[in-house]
């Protein structure tokens, strides 16, 4: 694995509309053919949200179900579910999809700003939301939107809630949360246990530097509508897959090999792995 990149496409997000970016795959239908395509483009693992009929963000189990399904149907890409569900969601609402049994699941790692909002990670709800993973056999990506975040990851460790190898996600540039920078990235990296591996998700003008970043420091890519929707300046993206498609060329000309949803399968000690 040590010159392959794993590349995530996180389709949609909880905060993006149609209206914003006419591509966006929204219905459980929409996500599976964006997730198929985004595997051929190159991504071993998609990072998935639900959204009800109107568009608005949603936990209900019902609608998870229908879109993994629908994914598993078309391709063997890992799935990775969000548990940051989408302001406003209590707890329980956003780790209730976990147990629908999928390949990984988003865990935040500390209370975070969100624009003019704000996400709610104590630690009794990381440490719930671990337990909840491990009883259903899925396998964490500890985001984190600050420093203190990784930190607080090593409570979790010490308490037997974690089991290695850690996949870390970084997820910088989030309105009126950590930015990203050489130093920024440089110290979330220092603060990790070593063996762990990291995500690089550059939010909006952070897309590009955060690819080049991930590629630079030797961690993994994340891209798709959840995190930019921008393709340039001032031209939307098409869909999730030519994000992709430009990730996995940026990877190949730094001389990696584009990971598997098998390689990922073997490295993180998934499912069927
Ligand atoms: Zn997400």
């Amino acid at each position: 694995m040590a010159n392959k990149m794993i590349i995530t496409c996180a389709l949609t997000g909880a905060e993006t509309t149609k209206a914003q970016a006419p591509a966006l795959p929204v219905s459980p239908e929409e996500l599976a053919v964006s997730a198929e395509e985004a595997c051929r483009a190159g991504a071993s693992i998609v990072h998935l949200h639900a959204r009800n009929a109107d568009g608005t963000p949603t936990a209900d189990v019902k609608v998870f179900k229908a879109a993994i399904d629908l994914i598993r149907k078309k391709c063997d890409v890992v799935v990775e579910i969000t548990t940051g569900g989408a302001v406003g969601m209590t707890p329980e609402e956003r780790i209730a999809p976990v147990a629908l049994g999928p390949d990984m699941a988003s865990l935040d790692c500390g209370t975070v700003n969100f624009g003019n909002d704000y996400i709610i990670n104590t630690l009794p709800i990381m440490r719930q939301f671990a337990s909840e993973m491990n009883l259903h056999g899925v396998r964490p990506t500890l985001e984190c939107f600050d420093v203190s975040h990784v930190q607080s990851s090593h409570i979790l460790i010490k308490e037997g809630l974690l089991k290695p190898p850690y996949h870390y996600g970084f997820v910088m540039n989030v309105p009126a949360a950590l930015s990203l920078s050489v130093k920024t990235l440089s110290y979330m990296i220092d603060q990790m246990p070593p063996g762990s591996y990291f995500t690089v998700m550059g939010i909006g003008r952070a897309h590009i530097p955060g690819i080049c970043a991930a590629i630079a420091a030797g961690g993994f890519i994340r891209v798709g509508f959840e995190d930019n929707i921008y393709y340039a300046k001032g031209r939307l993206a098409r869909s999730n897959a030519e994000f992709v498609e430009r990730a996995a060329r940026m990877a190949r000309e730094a001389q990696l090999e584009i990971a598997s949803p098998g390689d990922v399968r073997k490295l993180f000690g998934l499912r069927g792995a």
